[in-house]
């Protein structure tokens, strides 16, 4: 047995979440700088200005990110003076600013926080960057950076975001539980891994338990206790499995069928520019849950995906069975199915994706 140490972030959520700003930022210093996409800063901005008023912690600048979560957008911000002069280092936004943030902390070793603007995905707790070139494509996950100090996540601003984020998140984060408990299926695990497959449960149920109405809910900006338990789950819940289930490389049982199919469905020609990651996943679970034999769970997640209005058929998508035969092979040999408890073979792909049609 070798020693080890478990550091999931902490959470403040409500309206006025950013109030604790001075309470968790003290240890680390005085001075802040803040990092984010341009309407995040806009959404936020205010409210960081007035929580950190009167109190000791010291904004020094705002800065915009750039358009992408590059290392060449990071090493920009390392430059800056105020990003040098910082003590700590505010992420503000949805995934990329927060994951440019992640490498600009590793770089230049400086604790930061997170304050996400979308409940989308689990970027602001998570301990994952997912970097791309200053193009837009993928270039590298980058795995086991320092987590956030701490989550500061204002209903308010989430509830005011565009809801497609929301509604993508959903199918995401649905997908966690599908995708670890398959994965980790009839092992055993140590305790942190255990108990990662176990909360994953949540990230399934209390979607399916409020996302309707949150949905409702962020299309009337309204704070309401369905948006808060969506984004916690989004955020939190999943941000928390996501680390524990893959504290070492080796052992990673994040992914399943459904990201293998939207990775490889993105080698199609202009798919990734038409389809957005959370929904294609969304419905990659019920691939995933008919290859599995799972027959009554793939009906009950198809209608909560027809509630919601995530894609229930190819068809939804636009992509035909032929589609699916053209990145079959791509779709087995996918990272994502590394640790999975069987070979998934082409004939299993295609049966699915017969009866999806
Ligand atoms: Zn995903």
């Amino acid at each position: 047995m070798t020693d080890y140490t478990i550091d999931i972030p902490s959470y403040t959520v409500g309206v006025n979440a950013y109030k604790e700003i001075p309470k968790y930022c003290r240890p680390y210093g005085r001075k802040a700088v803040v990092i984010g996409g341009r309407k995040a800063m806009a959404a936020a901005r205010e409210k960081l200005v007035r929580a950190c008023e009167g109190s000791d912690i010291e904004i020094l600048d705002f800065v915009l990110y750039g358009n992408e979560a590059s290392y060449e957008a990071a090493e920009a911000l390392e430059e800056m003076e105020p990003v040098q002069k910082a003590d700590f280092i505010f992420a503000v936004g949805g995934g990329k600013a927060v994951d440019t943030t992640k490498l600009v902390a590793i770089a230049l070793e400086k604790p930061f926080f997170t304050f996400p603007t979308l409940a989308s995905n689990c970027a602001a707790a998570s301990s994952l960057a997912i970097v791309y070139h200053p193009d837009g494509s993928f270039r590298d996950f980058v795995h086991y950076v320092d987590t956030t100090k701490h989550v500061f996540i204002d209903t308010d601003i989430i509830a005011h975001a565009p809801d497609e984020y929301l509604w993508a998140g959903i199918g995401d984060t649905c997908a966690k539980y599908f995708e670890v408990t398959t994965s980790a299926k009839g092992e055993k695990l140590p305790h942190y891994i255990r108990t990662g497959v176990n909360m994953s449960r949540l990230c399934m149920e209390i979607l399916v338990d409020y996302g309707e109405q949150a949905l409702r809910d962020n299309r009337q900006g309204l704070a309401s206790e369905a948006m808060e338990e969506c984004a916690l789950a989004i955020i939190m819940t999943t941000g928390w499995v996501s680390m524990l289930v893959a504290r070492e490389h080796n052992m990673d049982y994040n992914g399943g069928i459904a990201h293998a199919l939207f990775y490889s469905l993105c080698e199609i020609p202009g798919f990734e520019a038409d389809h957005i990651h959370g929904v294609v996943v969304g419905f990659g679970i019920l691939m995933q849950l008919l290859m599995n034999g799972e027959e009554e769970e793939c009906e009950r997640m198809k209608e909560f995906n027809r509630r919601i209005g995530l894609p229930t058929s190819l068809r939804d998508m636009g992509v035909t069975v032929e589609d699916v035969a053209k990145v079959a092979e791509r779709i087995i040999r996918d990272e994502d199915l590394e640790h999975f408890p069987y070979k998934p073979t082409v004939d299993q792909i295609m049966a699915a994706a017969e009866r999806l049609k």
